[in-house]
């Protein structure tokens, strides 16, 4: 962390080109080949392989969102595609009502249909997903064969409609294709927008994520949500191309295709979705002329995948992709900025946090032991005790990780404790781990901004630029601002603690918790997060710091509450209480 980095420098604002200019090559592109497919003739054949993969590829893209951005497992996307395909079957034809109508129809459907699914199961873990989203898929096949008077049973619904616009199969495929380069777009920069950066930050550590201001669960839900309706557009699109749909089309099988698709071409971005879609439904046409051989076809098939997924983990244009970060990494060079501000905000009194009575109990373990804590505003409050006497365990239940078993935490004048943690976090609360807890996936910028954008945060103003001139000022803050875009994998461990303190940092919360954040620091690194340490009080920001390091302790801290079994032995000024002599006897065994 070199001085020099800390120096006040005017600030060039980060400026960008709006998105859509920016943006215009993509688009010409997608005009172009929405031409083409216009003008060429394709004979049926190809035709339809065409269609089927422009269709398809959009309920992909919809897998890319939830499992790809989001990390949550959806095996049931054939019957959000089958939503879709039936409401304009069904629409179009029983129901003589217009194909836009239907498509939307089909559309909202799936995207309540997914939003209900994702709410009532989304607090149950990676397994559970999985069962519930199988057996919600085998229920809607059930109905699609089963209410005959709806669905037509296993005859299927034929004859269905397109628009007046694109009666022509050439034509239609040419809207699907520009609906393709569209909703391909919106997916692609899904992950720059605050919803896709939240839906990074839960796949990658849901508990830093809750700490830093998102809400969790609500975020997966909006992924849930999103990948169905692009199932129910895909379905609905689907079946105006070929007119016909049956339930076999949308059964658990199509589920896992779909679920493919998305890993063999990659499930981080759209690409990987289209390239996987294509490669899926072109394998077996290539290997056509094995079909003589029975079972030969589908065990090279089959070969064909698993060497693909094992070989490429991340799918074909992950590979490809990551290669393209790292080289990026280095070349770009992040711009000045400004010094750091942090300004805590000042409504209540004298104390920042008063914590009364807290107790924490696992089973009979009493962690924390009717604990009571007053940090006072503006200074270092050093949480200290040997190993297992319920520190991180108090500040667990502080940034609500855990529920408190009993007690009161009052935050700036509000009563945090039945928050979770997201909201207290936006209350004004920004803490560490001591196990260090980043977005591992993410350059250490965007690490930093997901603090900047917690909810609350009066230091931002509009915009993503916004944004990323304050996440750039605390890395520059910490002495990393160099390196920004570099990924959170080339740091090392003591570099990594100090991302950690700028993305609580970045939040401009009115009280920081250090978890430990010395523990696996060298005497070097040690030295320059005391120096850190200085310069965060210097401005006014109240800490709550467990280390074990009595000399930082005894040098940073004005006030130390010591713990011991989960009970406070003793809790006053710094050099008195570290003559104490319950605390002597704590840390160096008593007698
Ligand atoms: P410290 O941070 O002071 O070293 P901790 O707060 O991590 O200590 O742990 C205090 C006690 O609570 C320990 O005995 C630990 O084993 C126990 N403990 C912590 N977390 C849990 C948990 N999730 N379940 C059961 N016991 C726990
Ligand atoms: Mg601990």
């Amino acid at each position: 962390m070199s001085a020099s980095e800390n120096i006040q420098v005017p600030a060039p604002a980060i400026r960008s080109k709006p998105l859509l200019l920016r943006h215009l090559p993509y688009f010409i592109g997608v005009a172009i080949v929405v031409a083409l497919a216009a003008r060429m003739q394709f004979d049926g054949y190809v035709h339809n392989i065409l269609m089927q993969a422009t269709t398809f590829s959009i309920a992909v893209f919809g897998l890319s969102v939830v499992l790809g951005l989001c990390g949550q497992i959806n095996l049931a996307q054939a019957a959000f595609f089958g939503f879709g395909a039936y409401a304009v079957g069904i629409g179009t034809t029983d129901w003589h009502l217009s194909f836009w109508l239907c498509l939307v129809a089909g559309s909202v459907i799936a995207l309540l249909a997914g939003a209900f699914l994702g709410a009532s199961t989304l607090r149950l873990g990676g397994h559970y997903l999985a069962m519930v989203t199988i057996s919600f898929q085998q229920i809607v096949t059930l109905v699609m064969i089963n209410a005959i008077w709806l669905t037509h049973g296993p005859d299927g619904v034929s004859n269905i409609g397109r628009p007046a616009l694109f009666q022509s199969s050439q034509s239609y495929l040419a809207f699907c294709v520009a609906a393709l380069g569209i909703v391909g777009y919106l997916v692609w920069h899904l992950p720059d927008t605050r919803l896709g950066r939240a839906m990074r930050a839960v796949r990658d550590n849901e508990l830093a994520a809750g700490v830093n201001g998102i809400d969790v669960f609500r975020t997966k839900v909006y992924a849930f949500a999103v990948c169905a309706a692009l199932g129910g557009l895909a379905g609905g699109l689907f079946a105006g191309g070929f007119a016909y749909v049956s339930p076999d089309q949308f059964s658990f099988a199509e589920s896992i295709v779909f679920l493919t698709m998305s890993l063999l071409g990659g499930v981080a971005s759209p690409i990987g979705s289209a390239i996987g879609t294509g490669l899926l439904i072109l394998i077996p046409e290539w290997l056509r002329f094995l079909k003589s051989v029975p079972g030969l076809y589908l065990a090279i098939y089959g070969l064909s995948v698993i060497l693909i997924i094992r070989f490429m983990p991340d799918g074909i244009w992950g590979f490809v992709s990551n290669a393209f970060t790292r080289l990026r990494a280095r070349a770009k060079a992040p711009p000045a900025v400004a010094a750091l501000q942090l300004r805590p905000a000042t409504t209540g009194g004298n104390i920042v946090l008063e914590v009364t009575g807290l107790s924490k109990h696992f089973g009979g373990l009493k962690a924390v032991d009717g604990v009571d804590i007053a940090v006072r505003r503006g200074g270092v409050h050093a949480l200290i005790g040997p190993n297992g006497s319920g520190k991180t365990t108090t500040l667990n239940v502080l940034s609500g990780l855990y529920k408190a078993t009993s007690g009161k935490i009052v935050l700036d004048g509000t009563d945090i404790t039945n928050m979770a943690p997201h909201q207290r976090t936006a209350a004004g609360l920004g803490r560490t781990f001591q196990n260090i807890r980043l977005f591992r996936s993410m350059t250490a910028l965007e690490n930093v901004e997901i603090g900047a954008e917690r909810p609350g945060n009066t230091m931002i103003g509009k915009g993503d630029d916004a944004l990323t001139e304050r996440a750039m000022e605390a890395l520059t803050f910490v002495g990393l601002g160099s390196r920004a875009n570099e990924l959170i994998s080339s740091f090392s461990y003591g570099h990594q603690r100090l991302i950690e303190i700028a993305r609580a940092l970045a939040s401009n919360p009115t009280l920081l918790l250090l978890d430990e954040p010395a523990a696996g620091l060298n005497s070097t690194e040690k030295l320059e997060l005391h120096e850190l340490l200085k310069r965060i009080a210097a401005q006014g920001l109240t800490i709550l710091i467990i280390d074990h390091d009595m000399t930082l302790v005894s040098e940073a801290a004005q006030h130390i509450t010591v713990l011991n079994f989960g009970r406070r032995i003793a809790d006053g000024e710094s050099l008195a209480v570290l003559r104490h002599p319950d605390v002597v006897s704590a840390y160096l065994g008593s007698e």
